[in-house]
């Protein structure tokens, strides 16, 4: 059977994915947090105590998203999306250059470094990409926090709905530069073969989760996905 007569593709992404484009992990070498605490950095409470400190912090994260460029497998995704219907990518990753190389169906899991909230105020939220707003408070006064998973916040169970509902009848399961570490991600290839589907890892190197998959490359994401959907 060719790797495209599937009929519903899940594609779960994670740092690995965003490292080839050049965009640092949050772990292992060269990782943000070898450089940084989290805790001045990424939590509900360093924000209120130092929200300008934070906000500066992730005004640099996105100056460095931007000088990375999407890779041949963003490019590979677009195309398989032009020939497929049904593919979506639950992403962990809050960069957004998925949406950057114009690869669709994008559930984040973790939020987005392009787009701020206003917690006081019901939830107000602002496109930072669409240059909407360019303040670092909302119009009530209050501090407008980045749309992202911080440590020890919840994930919007929105989200966790909509990624379940695609993966427990997903028909593929690609998981792509992820540890498999972090919950629920830790979750997604048991679900995915409960619902019969195989199951394929893209990891240079063996993940938490390697034991579950039916077929592994071990390859950076460009080199996986190439020998994927182009010589299989
Ligand atoms: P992780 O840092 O725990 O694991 C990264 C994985 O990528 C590792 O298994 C590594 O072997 C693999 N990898 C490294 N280079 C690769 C390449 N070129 N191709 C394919 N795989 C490669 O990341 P995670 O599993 O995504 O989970 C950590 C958390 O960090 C997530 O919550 C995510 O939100 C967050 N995060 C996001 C970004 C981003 O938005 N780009 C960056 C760093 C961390």
């Amino acid at each position: 059977m060719n790797i495209l007569d599937h009929n519903r593709i899940v594609l779960f992404t994670g740092a690995g994915m965003s490292a080839e484009s050049g965009v640092p992990t949050y772990r292992g070498q060269g990782g943000i947090w070898n450089e940084y605490k989290w805790e001045e950095y990424a939590c509900q409470t360093a924000f209120d105590e130092d929200p300008m400190c934070v906000l500066d912090f992730h005004e640099l994260r996105r100056i460095e998203a931007l000088k990375c460029e999407p890779h041949s497998g963003h490019q590979m995704i677009k195309e398989v999306q032009e020939e497929h219907d049904d593919v979506w990518i639950v992403t962990q990753n809050i960069d957004g250059i998925h949406q950057r190389a114009e690869n669709k169906n994008v559930v984040e899991l973790h939020g987005s470094l392009w787009r701020l909230r206003c917690e006081n105020e019901g939830h107000i939220f602002y496109d930072l990409d669409k240059a909407e707003y360019r303040s670092r408070k909302c119009t009530c006064g209050s501090w407008l926090r980045p749309d992202i998973i911080w440590f020890n916040d919840m994930l919007d169970p929105e989200n966790i709905e909509r990624s379940n509902e695609h993966i427990s009848c997903c028909d593929l399961f690609i998981s792509i530069g992820t540890s498999g570490f972090v919950w629920p991600a830790a979750g997604y290839p048991k679900l995915a073969k409960s619902s019969g589907a195989l199951c394929i890892e893209i990891n240079p190197d063996p993940s938490e989760q390697s034991h579950m998959y039916d077929r592994i490359y071990h390859e950076t994401a460009g080199e996986g996905l190439r020998k994927l959907f182009k010589s299989d």
